[in-house]
């Protein structure tokens, strides 16, 4: 390899650099190394393959872009892996099992529910590995070092949509597949049933008959020994016959007091992943995407505000959209920033409402309309003046737990009912004027964001 081609490696991958995040560049780049450059193409290492399909699937055309730019025209890509992949003859492959008769629409009783498909997963900065890992498991399940494939965090964060959406997705590449979804508190109670009927050979042999196991919440097995015990086997005898194993925990497995030292040694031979909770650009996307599908009409002003107020679990989030569009239907109201902070006060707390201070509506307020504080605190009438007053009496009023009274004597001093005639006057104008509106509007959204 001469130097030359080397530079101009070095060329693509600032360009590069310059266009991704630097964390993405640290896990996809960093890694990669030049092996060859051709006439007409180039050849890059990869550690590992799930490495390349991330490559190909989320940074082809840049990666192009970047080659075409260094090496001063356009070059194929080859990738090569550095690792010796396992070679598909040790593990068995997936039966053939296509070519069996089956009736058109039969579902193998596989506990899937097809609401959990990868297209209504938001991926995100949180989720966006485990995402990926668990979409390439269904393309070369049991083929690949994700075996098992474990994925964990706390509640609400998609573990369960992630493993169901697996699963849909290998049942949609072979539908003859014995996938099969178990939380671990019905693979417990399907293993006490069977000692009680005198059934365990029946129940070993179901377990070892899927071709894909999908256990969700293992955490449930800590302390229940013979439990262990049987999974222990199960997980052998399907990791031996190269079947794809997913798990998912509420913690990293080692922190699984109770669990098998054995267990979670087999478990750590594969893949653990987590999810981290999602970041507020995902949050966005999550509660757009619901609200859309739910016909749920919400402006962005909202879709922020509720993004802002709940922080981590994304079942929390959806639940409060329901709600919310529950009330709103129930009561026929629109939903609005001040039915969105009941909902919020009523169903999560007081604390995950942004706490926006009346001297923080003051500053902005001052600040935009250019009037000066010490104006809007004193005796002046001025239209401007006082219009602007009115404003930061009605937004206080709207985005702070002050009371009226406290609205007035903060604002120079005036009695409670200058505020509902504020309050009411600025309400009025609400509805009348458009640009009003959107600019009483645009304050909400914009104080919301001082909160967190
Ligand atoms: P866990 O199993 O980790 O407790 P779930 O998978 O049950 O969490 O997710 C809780 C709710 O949030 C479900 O309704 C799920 O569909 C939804 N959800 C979680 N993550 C996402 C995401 N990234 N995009 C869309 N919906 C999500
Ligand atoms: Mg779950």
């Amino acid at each position: 390899m001469s130097d030359t081609m080397q530079e101009e490696w070095l060329k693509a991958l600032s360009y590069i650099r310059s266009r991704v995040e630097d964390t993405a560049f640290q896990t996809w780049f960093d890694c990669v190394k030049l092996n060859t450059v051709e006439d007409e193409s180039i050849t890059l290492i990869v550690p590992n393959r799930f490495h390349y399909e991330w490559l190909e699937s989320k940074y082809r055309h840049l990666i192009n872009d970047a080659i075409k730019e260094a090496f001063k025209k356009p070059l194929i890509v080859n990738y090569s892996v550095i690792l010796t992949e396992r070679t598909s003859d040790s593990i068995p492959k997936f039966k053939e099992s296509g070519r069996r008769a089956i009736p058109p629409g039969y579902h193998r009783p596989s506990n899937l529910n097809d609401r959990y498909v990868f297209e209504n997963f938001i991926e995100g900065k949180g989720n966006q590995f485990a995402r990926a890992a668990a979409i390439s498991v269904t393309d070369k399940p049991g083929q690949t070092y994700f075996n098992p494939l474990l994925i964990y965090s706390s509640p609400g964060l998609g573990k369960t949509h992630l493993l169901q959406a697996a699963g849909n997705r290998m049942l949609r590449k072979n539908r003859a597949l014995k996938v099969l979804y178990i939380t671990g508190e019905k693979f417990m109670l399907d293993f006490i049933g069977s000692l009680q009927q005198n059934k365990s050979s029946e129940f070993t042999k179901f377990y070892r008959n899927v071709d894909m196991l999908l256990l969700d919440d293992v955490q449930f097995f800590v302390g229940k020994e013979q439990t262990q015990e049987q999974f222990f086997h199960l997980f052998n005898d399907l990791y031996q016959k190269g079947k794809q194993i997913i798990l998912t925990t509420d913690r990293h497995p080692r922190k699984l007091i109770g669990l098998q030292e054995r267990l979670i040694s087999r478990f750590q031979s594969g893949l653990i992943t987590d999810i981290n909770p999602p970041d507020l650009e995902t949050r966005i996307a999550i509660i757009m995407n619901e609200a859309k599908h739910t016909g749920l009409d919400l402006e962005y002003s909202i879709v922020e505000f509720v993004a802002r107020s709940i922080s981590g679990d994304i079942r929390v989030m959806k639940s409060l959209l329901v709600r919310l569009q529950a009330l709103s239907t129930l009561k026929n109201i629109d939903i609005d920033i001040n039915l969105c902070r009941d909902v919020i006060r009523e169903n999560i707390g007081e604390s995950n409402l942004q706490s926006i201070t009346y001297l923080q509506i003051l500053n902005y307020i001052s600040k935009d309309l250019k009037v000066s504080k010490k104006l809007l605190l004193g005796k002046s009438r001025s239209q401007d003046v006082a219009s602007a007053r009115q404003i930061i009496m009605f937004l206080t009023r709207k985005l702070t737990n002050l009371s009226l009274k406290n609205i007035g004597k903060e604002l120079g001093g005036r009695d409670h009912s200058t505020v509902i005639h504020a309050c009411k006057l600025v309400d009025e104008r609400v509805k009348d004027d458009v640009s009003f509106s959107k600019m009483i509007k645009k304050y909400i959204t914009d104080l919301s964001r001082f909160g967190n």
